[in-house]
Parts: C-alpha cells; sequence; structure tokens
C-alpha cells in the first residue's frame, strides 16, 4: 500500500464491481451528470502532482447519496501532441479501475463512478484517486511529464466542466469526420476491452471511431507514435472488398488473428450479417426493427424504453461481450455524424426511432427531410405508435415495406399457382400410348394410386 493512498492500486482491482449494497457514494451516472477530459496543454499550464478538488470530497458526502462528478486531466510533455488526448483520456477508465474500491464505467459525458462502504471506511477521497492515477500515468507514459488532475463536485463548476469537455468532443470527432476511409491506406485497432470482451476489436477507421467514442483514427495514429507496444496498432487497409458495406481484407485478417479466430469478416457500416462486434462500453446501440423494416437507436443515457419495450440496459446486456450480434451493433456517437454511418444500409433513410435527447445532440448530422419523420419516445413509446408515426410522416422504410409486401404477395401466388395441383385423384390408369420407352412393349398402362398431378397445361379434347 502507498502510504498516500489508503487502499491498494492494482490491475487486479480491474475486474471489481462495486453493488449498490455496498456503495458508499454514486458519481456521475445516469441518474447525476458528469464529465471526464483530458487536455495536452503547454507546460507552464501545469503544476505536476497537484490534486484539487472542487466541491465536497467523499469524507464530506453522505453515505448512500449521488453526487455529480467532473474528473478534467491536464498533461504536458515535449513529445505530446493533441492528437493524444482521447487515447490518454480512455485509460482514465482502466486505471481508475485499478484503485479498490473504486469503480468507474463509460466514458466522456457519461461516466459513472462508485466508492464502496470499505474503501471510505479506510479514508479513500478523491483526492487520493488522483494521487493514484498521476501515479499510474506516469510510470505507462514515459512521454507525460507533468500531470495534474481536478475533480469537480460542485453543481456549478461540473455543469461548466460538461459544457467545456463537450465542445472539446465534438472538435475531435468533427475532425476525424472530415477525412474518410477512402484517404488513408492504413487503420487502426484498439484492443483495450479485450480485458472483459476477448474476441472484441475495434477497428478503427477515419469513417468509425471506437465504439466508446473515445478514439478517433487520428488518436489512433498518434498512439501508435507514443506506445507502439501499447493496446492499439495499426492495421494495413489490405483490398477493399465492398466500399459500401466497409469490408477490407486487413481488417479481416487482423480481426480473426486477434479475436482468435472467433471473428472472421466485419462489415464497419452494417449492422447485418457481420457486423462490428460489441464490447460494453458503446455509447448507443443501432438495433434493428423487423415490424417495420427499419432501424432504431438509443444512448446509454436514455432513462425510457425502446419500441421494443426494453431499456437501453438490458439491450446493451444482449448485444456485447465481443460477439457479432445480427441487427444489433455497439456505436459510437461520433459514429452518427460519420458520412458513411451504416451506408450500407440505408444510412439515416432507414432510422425510425431515437430518443429525443440524442436526436437533438446530433441534430445537423441528420439529413433536413429526415429530421421531422425520425419518432422519439415523445411520439412512439412501441410497436404500434412507430407504425402510425412512420405512416404518417412518409417514412421511406414505408416503401421498403411496401416494395417487400409486393414481392412476397407476388411470390406467394407464383408459389400457389405452382404449387395447385391440376388434379387429386384416387386412382387414374392411362394407356402409356405415345411415350416412347426403350425396350418396352408398346402398348402398356400406368397406374396412378392417390396422386396429385402438377402440370404446366392440361388440355382436355372432346373425343369424336
Ligand atoms: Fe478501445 Fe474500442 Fe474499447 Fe474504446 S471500445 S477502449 S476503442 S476497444
Ligand atoms: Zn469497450
Amino acid at each position: 500500500m502507498d502510504e498516500e493512498i489508503p487502499v491498494d492500486v492494482g490491475l487486479i482491482y480491474e475486474g471489481e464491481r462495486i453493488r449498490k449494497s455496498n456503495m458508499y457514494v454514486d458519481l456521475a451516472g445516469p441518474k447525476s451528470k458528469g464529465a471526464e477530459l483530458l487536455l495536452v496543454v503547454p507546460k507552464d499550464e501545469v503544476e505536476d502532482g497537484k490534486v484539487e478538488v472542487i466541491g465536497p470530497d467523499v469524507d464530506e458526502m453522505e453515505e448512500g447519496g449521488r453526487y455529480p462528478l467532473g474528473i478534467f486531466v491536464k498533461v504536458a510533455g515535449d513529445k505530446l501532441e493533441e492528437d493524444l488526448e482521447g487515447v490518454f483520456e480512455r485509460k482514465l477508465h482502466y486505471f481508475c479501475n485499478y484503485i479498490q474500491g473504486f469503480m468507474h464505467l463509460n466514458s466522456r459525458d457519461i461516466i459513472w463512478c462508485r466508492i464502496s462502504k470499505d474503501s471510505a471506511k479506510k479514508g479513500l477521497k478523491l483526492y487520493h484517486v488522483g494521487k493514484a492515477l498521476i501515479k499510474l500515468y506516469k510510470t505507462e507514459f514515459d512521454v507525460i511529464e507533468k500531470i495534474q488532475i481536478t475533480f469537480y463536485t460542485d453543481d456549478k463548476a461540473v455543469d461548466e466542466h460538461i459544457a467545456r469537455a463537450r465542445e472539446v468532443y465534438e472538435k475531435r470527432d468533427a475532425r476525424a469526420s472530415a477525412l474518410k476511409d477512402e484517404d488513408v491506406d492504413v487503420f487502426y485497432s484498439c484492443l483495450l476491452c479485450q480485458s472483459f470482451a476477448p474476441t472484441h476489436v475495434c477497428a478503427i477507421t477515419p469513417s468509425r471511431s471506437g465504439g466508446c467514442g473515445a478514439v478517433t483514427w487520428f488518436e489512433g495514429r498518434a498512439a501508435v507514435k507514443v506506445d507502439p507496444n501499447g493496446p492499439i496498432t495499426e492495421i494495413p487497409k489490405g483490398e477493399v472488398i465492398d466500399p459500401i458495406k466497409g469490408e477490407f481484407s486487413g481488417i479481416n485478417e487482423f480481426v480473426k488473428e486477434k479475436s482468435n479466430g472467433a471473428i472472421e469478416r466485419v462489415y464497419l457500416h452494417s449492422i447485418f450479417d457481420y457486423p462490428h462486434t460489441s464490447c460494453g462500453c458503446f455509447e448507443a446501440i443501432a438495433f434493428y426493427i423487423p415490424e417495420v423494416d427499419g432501424i432504431g437507436i438509443v444512448h446509454r443515457d436514455f432513462q425510457g424504453v425502446t419500441p421494443f419495450g426494453i431499456p437501453f440496459s438490458t439491450m446493451a446486456g444482449q448485444v456485447g461481450g465481443g460477439v457479432q450480434s445480427q441487427g444489433f451493433l455497439g456505436i459510437s456517437i461520433a459514429y452518427l455524424r460519420s458520412p458513411k454511418f451504416l451506408q450500407a444500409d440505408g444510412g439515416w433513410n432507414r432510422i425510425v426511432w431515437m430518443p429525443s435527447q440524442l436526436k437533438e445532440r446530433v441534430r445537423e448530422a441528420i439529413p433536413e427531410e429526415m429530421y421531422e419523420k425520425i419518432a422519439t419516445e415523445l411520439e412512439a413509446s412501441d410497436l404500434e405508435s412507430l407504425k402510425d408515426w412512420l405512416k404518417q410522416k412518409q417514412h421511406p422504410v414505408l416503401e421498403r415495406l411496401d416494395e417487400e409486401a409486393e414481392e412476397e404477395a407476388a411470390e406467394e401466388e407464383t408459389r400457389e399457382q405452382e404449387a395447385q395441383p391440376v388434379a387429386t385423384l384416387p386412382e387414374l390408369t392411362l394407356p402409356a400410348q405415345g411415350m416412347p420407352i426403350a425396350g418396352a412393349p408398346t402398348e402398356f398402362t400406368i397406374t396412378f394410386k392417390n396422386a396429385k398431378i402438377y402440370a404446366e397445361k392440361v388440355i382436355i379434347r372432346r373425343k369424336g
């Protein structure tokens, strides 16, 4: 144990979950608010080793309480560049979880932290969490020369921090979306989440950031430079197998190797057939709604239920773990802004439902003509009301549904026509004249018993 920190810190605590019964306080999370942000700044703006807590620290919090939380890390170093921010910021998740009795979930402005009763009793405060994080960052990354951490628990200060963090996230995501998959020869992969989803390999391309939203292509490139043996590595692009679905031989080969053969093919831009695997820390889920042949999106912050009647958490439980789930895909919010967003499935024309808060958040990414046609929880809380809304708004999926219905009806008719026997007879005996069969006597009879006779054409002629 470190003299400065009253609990243990180490990799063995990574998988530790703090259940509600053992919770001292909840910080940020779906019923409160928070954000984490790491910035690379000039050296003179960092007081190395400093930890500050603006608002009450754990010892001033009520047991069983819930508080907002902002985490703000500033780092400086000669070799650091802005592109590393997302990758270092993502490390907060892993490093926080090394601290005994401190749990960190998710990323960016959807973080959720918890402190256990046992650790609070030992005296663990946010101040110590900060000290532990500083040590972990400095040990793992030589390039970080100076680091300072501020925690916010004061309501107003957290609000300001969230606003600042969101501005930075937007800037990072916008930068990434200016570049496309076809503009580069190399992609990146992140294996950080294999610690809990062993077959999950994030393929990070200009048009698709990692599921957690924290690692864009630019950040992947920067990470490889400073930490070549780290969890983020290059993936050679290889051949373009399908530019619309986003299938590349380089990604397929890499994913197959790193998933130990469990995953053989990946489509970057589709939720069907070979969708990208989902780990568990994705910011949102895209899900297929067969009843309307459309796709819904739900994000982690949404407290209500999807038109399926289940909330995000239930769906996330079914989707995650590093498997390919047909019709379900864990995605980052940034991917909603990608010009290639689910392009193989129809892109925004296929989106039928999303929470109002998310719709507003990515408003500028949604084509204008589609914005009014996409239902939210306010217009459609179940499949029936969703169908009504889509009809009322003349949503493009209706055409698909009509086309499909027509095709099905036509097929059905053909099948029926094909399948209709022209005669069902208990017994029929025919003289087989005119059927030349080699070696057979010239005149014989064929008897059908209980036969159904299918024919393309039946000609009935009056005799004589
Ligand atoms: Fe890395 Fe993907 Fe996990 Fe994000 S979701 S930490 S990019 S593996
Ligand atoms: Zn993950």
